[in-house]
């Protein structure tokens, strides 16, 4: 059957949110976890790919773009937009945890500029990687930025500054309202 997609509703490769989360059902035995292994297979095989295929800005695009249509769908399905910012930042950092994303800190969030700075250790995208250079969490940055625009309703740019990928132990991300 197909499906129809309700304008303002994020077209997921024409399936819904809702089709995508239905894990439990569909893996009665295998259940809701797996290695993160497989995640990082799926994430640099798909990487590699498109860097191939469209070269290395468009792929990094991409999976920022991706992350954050992901973080505006977490922030609907697991944040509460009505706590204060204490408050929000602070469930952002329990729901991190819980579905083993990474351990966050705010190390900054000026409320004038909404201005932010924050860190994830034990980050999934990363953590353990050899030391190549160049930051490689593309995915959280648009991630981070997809939950902070939905929340605050400006847009925003989220750049990750240190990566285990550059010898770093955490990843930090730097996240600016855009002008
Ligand atoms: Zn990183």
């Amino acid at each position: 059957m197909e499906k129809i997609v309700k304008k303002g509703e994020t077209d997921v490769a024409s399936l819904s949110w809702d089709a995508i989360f239905q894990v439990k059902e569909g893996r009665k035995k295998l259940g809701e976890q797996m290695p993160v292994e497989v995640y990082r297979m799926f994430e640099y095989s798909l990487r590699a790919t498109l860097t191939q295929m469209y070269g290395k800005e468009s792929m990094i695009k991409a999976f920022r773009t991706a992350g954050e249509m992901a973080g505006r769908e977490f922030y609907k399905r697991n944040l509460d937009g009505d706590l204060m910012l204490n408050d929000f930042l602070a469930q952002i950092q329990q729901k991190l945890l819980e579905y083993n994303f990474g351990l966050l800190r705010v190390e900054k969030f000026d409320v004038q500029t909404g201005h932010a700075v924050l860190t994830v250790s034990e980050d999934l995208d990363c953590s353990g990687l050899p030391v190549s250079g160049e930051t490689v969490c593309n995915y959280d940055e648009g991630f981070i930025a997809g939950i902070l625009n939905a929340y605050t309703k400006k847009e925003y740019v989220v750049t990750e500054i240190d990566c285990w990928a550059t010898g770093d132990t955490v990843c930090r991300f730097d996240a600016k309202v855009k002008e």
